[in-house]
């Protein structure tokens, strides 16, 4: 029996239509959204349960709707923005159809509750079906408007059993409120569950678009941010925004793509902006990029169904075109920094990822760029990197010292042997550097006085100490950390290390190191950190003294640290001048164990008059002194014998590293005289020197980019071939 065709009631083709227009509560709030957005609100609040598909509430401070409009706002085709059919080709409004509301009403219980600046009170009124159910009543509220959705698709079956699950639909929602709320900066947005008091987005009206983005995907992402933006008259366009760099890759690409303030997609753009990406990030990771395009609005479709999140518009290869090449130009151009990709990796590990990592390139400083390929050497007897870096570099301070022990065969490294932790060959080595001192003191004493001339009560004099014999140390505490280090040694890496070809500094923080055919970057700063931990715990008790030559009162020291940002010094804290003596005081409590354990001299006055000599021929920068003597008494726990020891040797590795900003502040005029150069000696001829003998890198360095491999020769050899 053939069917009946019948003509369908027509609210059910509304019904069906609006379905097409609101496929999940998302989608609605999206609408609804940009509703607030057009009405001028700066104070958007969302309320959701069970994933918006009970209730979806909208409150915005804006204009608010007129009571003689509320009768009409939820019919089809009503709207206060678009007149005639020339404005639709002007549209700067989001809204222009007036199918949002009414759609929503077709398929949800709506209720609106607004009131405008000059009405008296606000009106609430009820709709269905896109129809005002019963004359708006008065009723108590703030000026703007509250949209209340409940009972999604309670008339669509099939549509609310296809939404299965109210939390992947929360986070929809949770995802389309951060993402207007990173474009709308200077405007508050909040989104929660209902019943619960805090917000799982929240924008405050003073941040930044950095800040917005921080808020909603974390510091990691906002640390590695470019700002870019460019723009086109020809093509009459505009973009701006923020991308993340090379340092950063998540597993999924995530691309905010506004245009004309209206969030959309462009898989076009995606794939254009992806492949610009795919040379700096490791394999099968993507970036993260917020875009805000503004495109003359006569050039934008916009009058594709509102489902289509993917937009076109006119010129679109060219606009794409023109993007691309700026997000590439800003990836590889910020001459602050330079990225090396690396493919990994280091001798005696299986390859696992590559991992790549943001340098200051030294080179940026006299205007010219060094590429890591121009930074290869193939032979270690050719000149080193600062001959091109620093063409009139004198000679280094001094002869570079041959200690006995950098002759001595790798393995004989600094590591604990069973029960003869403090075996005769360290004691060796201390009377080796020992000797040394006494050869080089003259030198050593004229190269502190050129180098800071301004900080004369901090200079240290050559004036060193070692003690006679070595005192064997049976604490246990100190032998469980030894074995700590030994257990962690990364012995490939540690090959590489004692067997290295030294190749230069790129910078205070990074060097070049030639190892077989390999060229590898490797972070200073950690290093030479690990490094002087090493040797604070193994010659725990052992060391010789720098004497200061003025004595350094400890309050001074605190006192400087407390002015300094980096301490994070608040009021609260209470005042500094109280908090400077107690460290003073504290210290003092302490100095005769740290004297005898670490060499660190306070004298009855609370001065500071020594401190530790842990490598021949090296001083730590001053400038971090302050900032060491404040963190001794607040990161360090006392308390425990082993964990004191734990905590003290790695806040005094970190004053003794080399590190990138004292180094800097230190220096300015380093790059262009040569004369205050030492940090690079100091690098080559003492930190990469021990690290032939005097140590076990931890295994975490071939993992956490202290180490990246940057160059196999072979390969390069290849290339050169070709050309
Ligand atoms: P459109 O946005 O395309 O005009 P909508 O159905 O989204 O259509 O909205 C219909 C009308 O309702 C709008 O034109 C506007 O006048 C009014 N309106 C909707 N939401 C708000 C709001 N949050 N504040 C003020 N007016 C609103
Ligand atoms: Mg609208």
């Amino acid at each position: 029996m053939a069917g009946v065709i019948r003509r369908l009631d027509e609210t059910v083709v509304n019904r069906i239509a609006a379905g097409e227009v609101i496929q999940r509560p998302a989608n609605a709030l999206k609408e609804m959204l940009e509703n607030c957005l057009d009405a001028k609100s700066t104070n958007i609040q969302v309320t959701v349960k069970e994933g918006g598909l009970k209730m979806l509430q909208i409150q915005d401070n804006g204009t608010g709707i007129r009571k003689e409009d509320m009768e009409i706002v939820c019919e089809r085709f009503t709207t206060s923005k678009l007149q005639t059919f020339e404005d639709l080709t002007e549209i700067s409004t989001y809204g222009f159809r007036g199918e949002a509301l009414a759609s929503i009403s077709h398929v949800a219980h709506v209720t609106i509750t607004t009131k405008t600046a000059d009405s008296k009170c606000a009106y609430r009124a009820n709709y269905s079906d896109g129809k005002l159910k019963a004359p708006p009543k008065p009723c108590a509220g703030n000026q703007g408007t509250q949209i209340l959705v409940e009972d999604l698709f309670y008339n669509v079956s099939t549509r609310r059993k296809a939404l299965k699950s109210p939390s992947d639909e929360y986070a929809r929602i949770v995802e389309v409120v951060s993402r207007y709320a990173i474009h709308n900066s200077g405007k508050s947005f909040s989104v929660k569950k209902q019943g619960e008091t805090v917000a799982d987005v929240r924008t405050l009206p003073n941040a930044s678009t950095v800040d917005n983005i921080r808020g909603v995907f974390g510091n990691v992402v906002s640390r590695e941010l470019i700002e870019v933006g460019c723009e086109d008259p020809k093509l009459a366009f505009k973009m701006n925004g923020y991308i993340s760099n090379a340092n950063y890759s998540v597993k999924k690409c995530i691309l905010i793509l506004f245009i004309n303030h209206r969030l959309v997609e462009s898989s076009a753009l995606k794939k254009a902006i992806e492949t610009v990406y795919a040379a700096y990030l490791p394999k099968n990771t993507h970036p993260f990029l917020y875009l805000s395009l503004d495109i003359a609005p006569h050039n934008v479709d916009v009058n594709v169904h509102p489902t289509k999140h993917e937009v076109h518009f006119l010129h679109e290869d060219s606009v794409i075109e023109s993007v691309q090449k700026h997000v590439e130009s800003k990836l590889l151009g910020s001459n602050s920094s330079r990225t090396y990709f690396t493919q990994t990796l280091l001798p005696g590990l299986s390859v696992s990822g590559g991992s790549e990592v943001k340098t200051s390139h030294s080179a940026a400083e006299t205007g010219e760029r060094v590429y890591a390929h121009q930074m290869v050497r193939t032979d270690s007897r050719s000149q080193k990197l600062d001959a091109f870096l620093l063409p009139k570099e004198k000679p280094p301070p001094g002869p570079a010292p041959t200690r006995p022990v950098n002759e001595e065969p790798p393995s004989d490294t600094l590591q604990p042997a069973g029960e003869d932790v403090d075996d005769v060959d360290d004691a060796d080595l201390l009377e080796a550097l020992a000797e040394e001192d006494k050869e080089s003191s003259s030198s050593n004493a004229q190269d502190l006085q050129r180098k800071r001339p301004r900080k004369e009560q901090q200079q240290e004099e050559d004036e060193q100490e070692l003690p006679a014999k070595r005192r064997a140390i049976k604490l246990n505490s100190v032998k469980e950390l030894r074995t700590e280090i030994a257990e962690d040694t990364h012995k490939g890496l540690q090959e590489m290390l004692q067997n290295h070809s030294f190749v230069g500094c790129v910078n205070p923080q990074w060097t070049l190191i030639q190892h077989h055919t390999k060229l590898y970057l490797l972070n200073t700063t950690k290093l030479s950190q690990e490094l002087f931990y090493q040797i604070l715990i193994y010659d725990f008790g052992n060391f010789g003294v720098l004497r200061l030559s003025t004595p350094a009162p400890v309050y001074e020291l605190a006192m400087l640290a407390l002015d300094s940002e980096e301490s994070g010094w608040t009021e609260e804290d209470g005042p500094k001048e109280g908090l400077a003596q107690y460290i003073a005081d504290f210290l003092k409590k302490k100095a005769d164990m740290l004297e005898d354990y670490f060499s660190i001299e306070i004298d009855q006055e609370g001065n500071l008059t020594g401190l530790p000599l842990l490598l021949d021929k090296y001083t730590p920068v001053m400038e971090g002194l302050p900032m060491f003597i404040l963190r001794l008494a607040t990161e360090v726990n006392w308390d425990d014998e082993r964990e004191c020891f734990r905590d003290f040797s790695k806040e005094c590795s970190m004053f003794y590293s080399i590190r990138k900003q004292y180094i800097l502040e230190a220096e300015p005029g380093e790059q262009q005289d040569g004369e205050g150069n030492s940090w690079r000696w100091k690098v080559e001829h003492v930190i990469f020197k021990a690290f032939r003998s005097l140590f076990s890198p931890p295994k975490h360095f071939s993992e956490d980019g202290t180490v990246l491999q940057i160059a196999n020769l072979p390969d390069l050899y290849k290339v050169f071939e070709r050309c």
